[in-house]
């Protein structure tokens, strides 16, 4: 990092943004010798990454061959050596379940969606197999049964406390000689072929790159110097929590658009909502009842008593994933991660590293 007007250290990298993806790339850019500063408008780990549910989830999100399909798969693959490293290195305990999930239905239809999913899932190397109803109810005495048809297990779905993540990078960041500057907005950045000189609230500096993993607000930071960046949205999305004994919900329960999962720590998490509001961060009494009645509908029990906590975080939505360098060796952006910036943190973390050494050094 370089004040204006003083010579711009080879190896210096500004990241805006310090969630799970910014987090990630400064972590592994570190471990790769460059001098990472991470630029945050808020405390670290404070939005998407915090609200996240957590699920690593190829059986909920992948049907398709596409890019997203390969990213995740390969995320996925990456998900155990990322989180065992990231517990070494950081000397914390992350919450970290290869649970399974549970897809269920409820009528006759939903059965064969399921299957006719399942068989798209396998030639992309998601495997799942058919669970009858005797086996839903002798395995998961929880689940209601009432008009249940039949379920598909997803085996290889798995999750992990974001906020366990982040508060680990950012341990491991710091550890690694990266710089956190929380409460320190970008407030604009100029890219030229030499340099980008950024404009923070600690004031103006130079870097030799920079990368836009300001999630929902990615594209909000203006840029001089090169096209605009995609644009970014945030699709805000409420998740509600009930406190339950340890073991209440030991797979990822999954009905349409409803999932169910369980922290070690207790908390039965259901979610969850998505809504177009830009930047409301107010919680929607109406859109909480309604959780808690689609995660009764799926345990029963929960009918019985009322979600302990309720809260929202922005997804940071884009027309498609933005990876990679933007216009210039100088810019690289990561963000439009959408629902699954958990599960793509690892393989986003390797891209842009391995992107910026091809571009600006081999090391
Ligand atoms: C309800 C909900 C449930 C979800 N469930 C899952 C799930 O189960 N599995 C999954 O994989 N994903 C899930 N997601 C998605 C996942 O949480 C996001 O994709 C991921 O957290 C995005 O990470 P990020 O670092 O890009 O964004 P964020 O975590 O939002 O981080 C962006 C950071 O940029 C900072 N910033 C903004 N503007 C500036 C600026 N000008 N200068 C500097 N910093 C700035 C912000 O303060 C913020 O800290 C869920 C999201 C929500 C909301």
């Amino acid at each position: 990092m370089s004040r204006l007007g003083s010579a711009i250290p080879d190896d210096s990298i500004a990241i805006a943004g310090a969630g799970i993806i910014g987090l990630s790339i400064a972590w592994k850019l570190s471990q790769r010798g460059w001098r990472v500063t991470v630029f945050d408008k808020g405390e670290i780990g404070r939005e998407a990454s915090w609200a996240g549910a957590g699920m690593l989830s190829l059986g909920g999100e992948v049907d398709q061959p596409s890019r997203f399909a390969t990213l995740a798969v390969e995320s996925r693959r990456q998900y155990p050596s990322f989180i065992r490293e990231l517990e070494s290195v950081s000397d914390r305990v992350i919450d970290y379940q290869e649970c399974g999930a549970l897809d269920l239905a409820y009528s006759a239809d939903e059965l064969v969606r399921l299957e006719v999913r399942a068989v798209a899932q396998t030639r992309l190397g998601i495997e799942s197999r058919a669970v009858t109803t005797k086996q839903i109810q002798t395995f998961w005495p929880r689940v209601g049964s009432e008009d249940l048809a039949g379920g598909r297990f997803f085996p290889a779905d798995a999750i992990v406390d974001p906020r366990d993540v982040t508060a680990a990078l950012q341990r491991a960041c710091a550890r690694a000689g990266a710089k956190l500057l929380p409460k320190c907005a970008v407030l604009a950045a100029t890219v030229t072929k030499d340099e980008v000189e950024v404009q923070a609230e600690s004031g103006e500096e130079r870097f030799q790159a920079m990368v836009i993993a300001a999630g929902a607000w990615s594209s909000s930071i203006p840029i001089a110097g090169i096209p605009p960046i995609p644009a970014a949205e945030p699709v805000r999305g409420h998740l509600v929590g009930f406190r339950q004994p340890e073991q209440t919900c030991n797979t990822i329960l999954r009905h349409a658009h409803t999932y169910l999962l369980q922290r070690a720590n207790g908390l039965l998490i259901a979610g969850a909502s998505v809504e177009r509001v830009g930047f409301d961060r107010l919680i929607n009494p109406e859109i909480v009842a309604w959780l808690a009645s689609e995660a009764g509908r799926v345990l029963p029990h929960l009918n019985e008593t009322a979600p302990a906590e309720a809260w929202i975080g922005f997804r940071p939505g884009s027309s498609d994933l933005q990876i990679g360098s933007w216009h210039s060796r100088r810019l690289f952006l990561a963000y439009g991660h959408f629902r699954n910036g958990i599960l793509l943190a690892p393989i986003t973390a390797s891209l842009v590293t391995d992107d910026i050494n091809a571009n600006l050094r081999t090391r």
